[in-house]
This record gives structure tokens, sequence and C-alpha cells, in this order.
């Protein structure tokens, strides 16, 4: 029968049963028994009532039969968005956790990143890396790489291969006294940085862009970051880096930048505060500072297993909220040990816990409001949202089949649950054995295809 109201796009995909996602409005949506469309260009064409099949199976033109029916205890979650990891450490993770911030750099990891020189290497642990966050459920990730740009391009391909939605940062740094070898000039920073965007631009991988990395405050002289500040505007390309993770840093920074009021302005001065921008930690801001993230529309990215483990600070979550800063989870591997975001969801949990111990007067966070964090909060904060973090129309589908009861998995289910117990479960329980299917952009991506196993 032709339907005049049919849409241009044909329908590739049919689901239905339970499907939980955070929305504006509020921290969990749970839709029972829902049919969601996927079209050919892989996103979300409708979500409908079940009841309403046949309507829908008219207008968009499928077949009862096209349908995928989701088994009891499965349910769709979006993709999660890990708004902050470095693919290199994910060669140490795991270890290394027994200094704080600036000694650690120095010890560890600027003696590791600069390994990634060497392109079989690189290779080697990217291809992990990408294949593990995947795995457990990360569709968008914002990486750090290293200063090395044929290294770092690797790693946008590797994302691009795997089908994984990926912003890539070559780091630049200017000033490094402890491994003097793993360090740029001013010129070769700001070089290198033009040639990264312009050829992994140039590859026109759909899901994949370039982030303009400073390292942090630390790492680069004023001019480098008024430079990089440049750059990002005149390409209108998202900005990372860190910002206040723990004391003694911060008060590096003050002294190395007296003319700026806060670590905050630093960045702000030179142009590196944008509604593109996220930045790493914020453990210590000062609320003047948060202000200036609102102001300016930069987000921050909460990455807890990090601060617990390298013991540089408890983030205020509820205050950052109450400012109305953009906020998303990271896992900063390997300062943070995990590169599963259900890890990241559960640290978030506890540290909101340790400040409510301190003062029992501080709002915990529900767990509902975590999930949001980790899905529609990672992709405000990489200012992504108007394609993925939840399931509305027009989205592109990243998402997560769960099945709580996965057969061999870490969950036991004593008696039927409501969909909200299970996500629950998944969210403090889970792990990858739950994750049955993992879908970008409606492109199924785990489990891994022929040309992406092993
Ligand atoms: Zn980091």
């Amino acid at each position: 029968m032709a339907n005049s109201n049919r849409p241009s796009t044909a329908i590739a995909h049919i689901y239905r049963g339970t499907f939980v996602h955070a929305t504006e409005q509020t921290a969990l949506q749970i839709l029972e028994d829902a049919l969601l469309g996927v079209d050919t260009e892989g996103k979300i064409a409708f979500i409908g009532k079940g009841e309403e099949l046949d309507k829908l199976s008219q207008t968009f033109g499928f077949s009862l039969s096209e349908v995928t029916q989701l088994a009891q205890h499965e349910f769709f979650m979006p993709g999660m968005v890990d708004t902050h990891i470095h693919a290199p450490q994910y060669s140490y993770a795991g270890t290394a956790l027994d200094m704080p911030l600036l000694q650690w750099l120095n010890t560890y990891t600027f003696p590791v990143e600069s390994r990634f020189k060497d392109l079989k290497f690189a290779q080697e642990v990217y291809t992990q890396v990408v294949r593990r966050t995947l795995r457990n459920g990360t569709t968008t990730a914002c990486y750090f790489a290293t200063i090395h740009t044929d290294a770092s391009l690797l790693l946008g391909q590797i994302t691009n291969d795997f089908g994984q939605r990926a912003l890539v940062g070559k780091v630049c740094m200017d000033r490094n006294n402890s491994v003097k070898h793993y360090k740029e000039t001013i010129q070769e920073s700001q070089e290198e940085t033009c040639r990264f965007i312009a050829e992994l631009l140039d590859k026109k991988y759909p899901l994949v862009k370039p982030v303009v990395t400073p390292r942090f405050a630390l790492s680069c002289t004023g001019a480098l970051l008024g430079q990089l500040g440049a750059i990002a505007k005149n390409n209108n390309l998202h900005i990372q880096s860190h910002i206040s993770e723990n004391m003694e840093e911060v008060k590096l920074v003050k002294e190395l930048f007296p003319e700026s009021e806060s670590y905050t302005d630093v960045y702000h001065k030179y142009n590196l505060l944008t509604d593109k921008t996220v930045m790493a930690h914020g453990c210590h801001l000062s609320d003047e500072e948060l202000n200036l993230f609102r102001e300016t529309g930069a987000s921050l990215s909460h990455c807890p297993n990090s601060n617990i483990s390298l013991c540089s600070g408890l983030l205020n979550v509820s205050n950052v909220l109450k400012h109305k800063v953009k906020l998303g989870l990271g896992t900063d591997v390997a300062g943070g040990y995990s590169a599963s975001m259900l890890d990241a969801v559960r640290r978030t949990l506890d540290t909101c816990k340790f400040l409510t111990i301190q003062d029992p007067e501080h709002h915990t966070l529900p767990f509902e409001e975590v999930f949001r964090l980790a899905t529609l909060g990672g992709s405000q904060a990489l200012s992504l949202d108007n394609q993925t973090g939840n399931f509305e129309v027009g989205k592109d589908f990243d998402a997560l089949r769960v099945n709580v009861a996965a057969p061999g998995g870490p969950i036991d289910l004593i008696q039927h649950e409501e969909p909200k117990i299970l996500l629950e479960k998944f969210l403090n329980l889970g792990d990858d054995r739950n994750i049955m299917e993992v879908y970008v952009a409606g492109r199924r991506v785990v489990p891994f295809t022929e040309q992406t196993a092993e």
C-alpha cells in the first residue's frame, strides 16, 4: 500500500523490547515493550509502543517478520561515552598506581608514551584498547594519544576500522624537564598539530574527528597554548586537556602563570575554553571557576578511579551540577586502572559516598543520575549530543544490548525483576559478559567481525 508519509530513508532494523535511557527531563526513562526502528543510515527513525506495530509497519514499510524481539532480562541502553582516556597508557593499565600525579607522569607515563614513535608498538596497544573499550560498551571515546603524529593518525584509523565513535588528539607539549626527549619545540608542536588535523580530516572517517590537545598547562608554554587556541578556533575543533587535578599541580600552575587569576583563567586567556572544550578532573576548582566553565560552555570529565588511585582529590559532582556545568565521566586510563565505563559509574557513586561520609549533609547522587552522566551527560560534555547519548529520533543508534542473566555471566537473578532493578544490577555487578551486542551508528560492532577479530 502506498503511503505518502513514508520517510525517504528505508528501515534497516526494528527492535522490540525494553529500552532505558536518559533525557533532558529525566535521568532514567524506561520504555517497556517499545519498538525502535533504525534506518539504513544508522539513525533512529522511530520509537513507539509495541501495540503500534501495525501502524508503524505501514508508515515505515517493514514487515512484521523483520522485528527482532529482545528476550526476558534483556534491554537496550545507549552506548557509554568515555570523555577522557589515554590510549597509549593502556599498555600499563592496572599498574603504577603508587605515586601522586606529577611523580607518576615523570616515572611511568612519559617514558612509556615516548615509545609510541614505534608504529608497530602503537598498532598493538591501540588495537587492544579500542577492542577492550568497545567490548565494554564504550561507543564513543575521547582519546589522548602521544606527541607522535603518525601514531596518532594510526589511532584514528583503528577506531574507524572497529567502528568506534572517537575524538582523537595528538598530544602537544613543549615543556618537559624530566624525560627530555619526550617533548616538542613550539614550532614542531604547532606544525605537527596542523598536519595531524589536516591528514585526519582528509580521511573523511564518518565517526572520527581530531581534537586539539595541549597536555596541560604545566607541559605547555603560554605561547603554545595561544597557538593551539587559535588553531581550534580557526578550524572549529574540539579541545581537551586537564585541569585542577591535584593540589601540587594547581600550586605550580599559579607560579608558572602569575598573571592569571586562576587555573581556569590560564586556559580562558588562551581561548581554550569553548563550548567544544572538555577538561579532565577539576577536583579543586573554585565556584568562580565553575561559573567560568558554565559561561564559556566548557565541560568537565569526572575520572573518579584516577582521582582515587593517584590520591588526587574527590570531585564534588553535585556542586558541579548545581553550577550547571556540562559533565561526563571518564576512565582516565591508566591513572584510572579500569578501561570500563561501568567502573567509572561505580567509582562515581563511591566518590559521592566518600563525600557523604565526610559530610552527612552532602547529597549522594542516585544511580539514575550517574547513568545519565555515563551516557547523555558524556555526549553533552563532548558536544556530540545532537548525534548520540540517548534514543531520540534522528540521533545515531549507539546502543548496548544487555542481558542481565547472560549464561556464565556475573549476575544471578533469583526472581523476575523489573527493568529498573535490572539496570541497577547491571551497573553495579555487570561486565562485558552481559553486553551481548554493541551498535555504533546502527552498525553492529560487537561481537567482532572477521575483519576486526584477532
Ligand atoms: Zn588524563
